[in-house]
């Protein structure tokens, strides 16, 4: 019957859509690939910067690096689409060592155009296929050295699903970057599976809450449950917090009575290119002492 001889025209043009949108989706995944490594290798890639927020003091207390690539053609790609493919392509090892070495170059010229060293620190993404490396901490130690700086003044954010897949290995990858001396933040906190016994048992000293976690906050009464859960399970482990995505001084306000340490987001700014970010830390500085009382 003709109703019936609808639906099936309408059922199979769906799954032809679907099968050309997948389609076309797999092609754009594959010159993606391609591109990148071609980007990796002349210049198309770059890092922004967002400043780290102390919410006591409302100081800079470093920034995250954050990759960035403008396609001569397509524009704009955001990680959220390329970082994926470098990790199903292995292009992550090499992404991940160049932005390694363009942080910590950027921070030592921060230091070199303020004349003197800067007291903040650069944050920079580990990826879990990193991680299952045993040479990431060998690739951090190179970059630091090149930069001469100190292991301190650099944090690294690794995922939760760097843990799950091997939790043995990440127990010694986290042992050995933390003999760098440097900080290791848990990023997006909160989503991920991992259990709260390796949370106590490796060495992280930062737990980095997700922004889904800290945008409900205004609307969602679980979400505060939930930020003051992790709030005081840090404090409970010793590790400081960081909230991401503050987008209004209300949350900004909320974040620092409920006694987090850190804030990041578009309320502060957005992830800056590097000159940006020197004089975004320059006039925040001015900004918190002409508000500090004067002695
Ligand atoms: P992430 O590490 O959780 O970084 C924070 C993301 O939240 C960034 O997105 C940042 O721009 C965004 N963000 C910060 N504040 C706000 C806010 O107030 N509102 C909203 N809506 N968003 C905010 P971005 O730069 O698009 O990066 C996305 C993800 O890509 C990162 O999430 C990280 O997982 C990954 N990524 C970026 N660069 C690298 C890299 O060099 N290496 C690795 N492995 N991953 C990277
Ligand atoms: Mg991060
Ligand atoms: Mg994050
Ligand atoms: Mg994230």
């Amino acid at each position: 019957n003709a109703q019936f001889a609808c639906k099936q025209a309408k059922a199979s043009g769906r799954a032809e859509v679907y099968e050309q949108s997948q389609a076309s989706a797999a092609r754009r995944r594959f010159s993606i690939e391609t591109e990148l490594r071609r980007a990796l290798d002349s210049d198309q890639l770059d890092l922004a910067y967002q400043p780290l927020i102390d919410l006591r003091s409302g100081e800079v207390s470093g920034f995250e690096a954050l990759a960035r690539w403008v396609h001569p053609d397509r524009g704009e790609i955001s990680p959220n689409e390329f970082i994926p493919v470098a990790e199903e392509s292995g292009l992550i090892l090499s992404l991940g060592r160049w932005a390694m070495h363009r942080a910590a170059a950027s921070l030592a010229q921060w230091d070199e155009q303020a004349g003197h060293k800067l007291p903040i620190s650069v944050a920079v993404n580990l990826s879990a296929i990193q991680v299952a490396r045993d040479d990431v901490a060998a690739v951090v130690d190179d970059a630091l050295r090149a930069a001469n700086i100190g292991g301190e003044r650099l944090s690294l954010e690794l995922t939760e699903s760097c843990i799950v897949q091997d939790p043995g290995r990440a127990t010694r990858v986290f042992d050995a970057l933390k003999s760098l001396d440097t900080t290791l933040a848990m990023d997006d906190f909160g989503t991920g599976y991992s259990s709260l016994a390796y949370l106590q048992r490796l060495p992280i000293d930062v737990l980095k809450i997700d922004r889904s976690f800290v945008s409900a906050l205004m609307v969602d009464p679980d979400s505060v449950a939930i930020v003051r859960a992790v709030l005081s399970l840090a404090e409970a482990l010793s590790m400081k917090t960081t909230a991401e995505g503050i987008e209004t001084r209300e949350l900004a306000a909320t974040l620092a009575a409920l006694g987090c340490d850190q804030g990041q987001g578009f309320f502060y700014a957005r992830p800056l290119k590097a000159d940006a970010a020197l004089d975004y830390w320059r006039s925040r500085r001015r900004g918190v002492e002409a508000v500090a009382p004067r002695r």
